[in-house]
């Protein structure tokens, strides 16, 4: 970082930027990328460019974009989210269709919100790190083509999807017209987040990422960590998921904690507390050098990166351990 070559990002002439976006393009499949400071910038940009003030956007309830984004979907692009039912954030064809309906000459598609788009998250964060199973999200995303819908993944976590089940990136980006992904996501680096898609689409994006003041001139200096981080980092990705495996077998056997290990598939570990508030839980936990957070009243988000250790994954386990017993 401290050696990268660096230009001004708004005039498209960091090298390092243009490096990194065109590398994360063609892991992807797709014509171009344009990298953002956020990964949240990334997501709402793309809605933004898929949509119009008063469209429909179908999100699965628990969505990253939908919940976590600041109200952005809303406030920046106007839209209408529509919700559904997905089970640790994965949902059915059956699900995309009845939201979308069926027009009648009784009830004008002039009626509702026209539904634009649909998106997915892969891995999800609110399921708990959960995979989109493949034949699921071919078939989902398939309807929502037929359906005239545009798709857009969050795949803030993608990476992870794919060292864990050994399906290429090519293969989960494939049905989407735009791909959002993150680089400071366990792989170490600092910020930032790329958005791939057609030229089209792209040229259309680095519009609203200026729009939203994402023009981040010498980003080459951050662009330089991620592109490290896309090179040299996603091979250790079974490192970070084997230290999450461990520390959910191992506290799924205490007493006040429920959580079925075999649910975790990637570096996120969701549990619930039995007998305490997840509040009371997380500021003792903090006091131990423990951080995790909140979700809820009794749920608790535990997640694992590259700089966690197998010894440092043992000292959490041992600090859950101590919390338990003294709160
Ligand atoms: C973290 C995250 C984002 C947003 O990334 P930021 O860089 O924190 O804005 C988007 N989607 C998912 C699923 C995430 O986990």
């Amino acid at each position: 970082m401290a050696w990268a070559h660096v230009g001004d990002d708004v005039y498209g002439d960091d090298p390092t930027v243009k490096d990194l976006e065109a590398e994360t393009a063609a892991l992807l499949g797709k014509d171009d990328a344009v990298y953002m400071p956020t990964g949240t910038m990334t997501n709402q940009v793309g809605i933004r460019a898929h949509t119009e003030a008063g469209d429909a956007v179908l999100f699965d309830q628990n969505a990253h974009v939908y919940l976590l984004e600041g109200g952005a979907p809303a406030a920046y692009s106007g839209i209408l989210p529509r919700l559904l039912p997905g089970v640790r954030g994965i949902f059915t064809s059956e699900d995309v269709v009845a939201a979308v309906g069926q027009p009648h000459p009784f009830f004008p598609s002039t009626v509702s919100a026209p539904v634009k788009l649909l998106c997915l998250e892969n891995t999800h964060n609110g399921g708990g790190g959960t995979i989109w199973p493949i034949d699921q999200l071919k078939a989902v995303t398939a309807v929502g083509r037929d359906l005239g819908l545009n798709l857009h993944l969050d795949g803030a976590r993608l990476w992870h999807a794919s060292a864990a089940t050994g399906i290429d990136l090519l293969e989960y980006a494939g049905p989407f017209d735009t791909v959002s992904v993150c680089f400071s996501k366990a792989l170490g680096a600092p910020v930032g987040s790329c958005l791939a898609g057609s030229a089209e689409l792209v040229a259309r994006a680095r519009r609203f990422k200026q729009q939203v003041g994402g023009g981040f001139r010498q980003a080459g200096i951050v662009a330089a960590g991620a592109l490290h981080a896309l090179r040299n980092h996603r091979d250790r990705l079974p490192e970070v998921h084997a230290n999450a495996k461990r520390f959910a077998e191992a506290v799924s056997q205490f007493d006040g904690i429920d959580l079925n290990p075999e649910g975790v598939e990637t570096n996120i570990v969701r549990l619930r507390l039995t007998g305490l508030r997840s509040a009371a839980f997380v500021d003792q936990a903090y006091d131990f050098g423990l951080h995790v957070l909140p979700s809820g009243v009794d749920g608790v988000r535990a997640v694992f990166y590259l700089d966690i250790s197998a010894e440092d994954t043992e000292r959490a386990i041992a600090v859950v351990a101590k919390v338990l017993a003294e709160v």
